[in-house]
């Protein structure tokens, strides 16, 4: 640190993303929960041709992009904000929605930015931890004061739950904003953007960079009543106008009109999902149901840090978290059939060498 730094972040604990290795042929990379798949031609084509001209600034108000997302969920365009990843959703929900007055409430167990962005916007924090079993119980939250951020799926568990329980908590008191991270929904999750015509403080994130094969472009947003997005519109033009560029927004409007490209995918990982539950559980892991691109495995013959190094050392890279409640668990992306068919492969081996 230095001596220049603001004491107001002096105690500040960043996130640490999921390795990007340079010598990334070396490895099956399931670690970051990135779509195998190329983004849709047609959007690549689209964007080639309608990319605003470089030497403007991109649109402040993203109003085409924008206007596609609305479409895309049938609301009106005053409820829906562009920004870049959801990640920038989800700080502008923290800086806009908590303080000390106002904590924010998440789980033990979830995505690891939320206390960053809680600490960066010197906001407080209460913690609500999950069951046993790694399931989220809206009860937990009920009667408490605070903004609520739940990922539905959870990361890095994979879990969901369904819409009418978000929507009980919702409902359960009009005076707090409930914030669902659906960065996952598409692989299985229920979304609660149904809820947002409905009740004024619920704001749901979502993402292109999984079951859209756009991570690289950094395009997210969040769909809320229009009072919310007047909000964390405040919270944008007071920190980045241009937050979308003219390239990734073109890109987001051609993804949106490929729609059967990205079910297909979704479909596709679905299906690798269950082939690769499959092979774990004859081994005999633990898998958490998983509602994501992503599942969540234990095993009781190898620790969860050890299992991380010797896939690391043959070759597939998956997550680890060195935290006491999951020291023991891995998170591995669902990707092709083939790197799905390499990861098992490797971990029969991982178990047989130490038998
Ligand atoms: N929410 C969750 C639960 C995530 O795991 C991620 C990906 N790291 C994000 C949001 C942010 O994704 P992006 O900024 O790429 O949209």
């Amino acid at each position: 640190m230095s001596r220049f730094f603001s004491s107001k972040y002096a105690a500040l604990e960043p996130y640490t993303p999921g390795e990007q290795p340079m010598d990334m042929d070396r490895y099956v990379k399931l670690n970051t929960n990135e779509s195998p798949f190329p983004p849709s031609q047609k959007a690549l084509d689209y964007a080639a041709n309608n990319t605003r001209t470089l030497n403007l600034y991109s649109d402040p108000n993203s109003y085409d992009l924008t206007c596609a997302i609305a479409k895309t969920y049938g609301v009106d365009k005053d409820m829906v904000l562009a920004t870049n990843g959801s990640d920038e959703i989800l700080n502008f929900a923290f800086m806009a929605f908590t303080d000390q007055k106002t904590p924010a409430l998440f789980a033990d167990i979830t995505y690891g930015f939320y206390p960053v962005y809680a600490q960066l916007n010197n906001s407080a924090v209460e913690i609500v931890p999950l069951r046993e079993d790694f399931s989220l119980n809206v009860d937990d939250y009920i009667g408490k004061k605070g903004t609520v951020f739940i990922a539905n799926p959870n990361a890095p568990t994979g879990t969901a739950i369904p819409v009418s329980e978000i929507e009980r908590l919702v409902a359960s008191d009009p005076n707090r904003v409930v914030v669902v991270d659906e960065a996952y929904v598409d692989f299985g999750g229920e979304s609660s953007v149904s809820l947002v015509k409905k009740y004024e403080n619920v704001l749901v994130c979502q993402t292109f960079s999984k079951s859209r094969s756009f991570a690289g472009g950094r395009l997210g947003y969040g769909i809320g009543s229009k009072t919310l997005i007047s909000d964390l519109n405040t919270v944008k033009y007071s920190t980045n106008p241009y937050n979308i560029n003219s390239m990734t927004s073109a890109m987001g409007i051609g993804i949106l009109s490929d729609p059967d490209y990205t079910k297909a995918n979704c479909k596709t990982i679905m299906e690798n999902r269950a082939f690769t539950v499959a092979g774990l559980k004859k081994m005999g892991f633990k898998v958490l149901p998983s509602s994501a691109n992503f599942i969540f495995v234990s095993s009781d013959r190898i620790e969860g840090g050890a299992y991380y190094r010797s896939l690391k050392e043959k070759g597939v890279l998956v997550r680890h978290f060195d935290k006491a409640r999951i020291s023991n668990w891995c998170r591995v992306s669902i990707g092709t059939r083939e790197s799905m068919q390499k990861y098992l492969d490797v971990t029969e081996q991982i178990l047989k060498e130490r038998t």
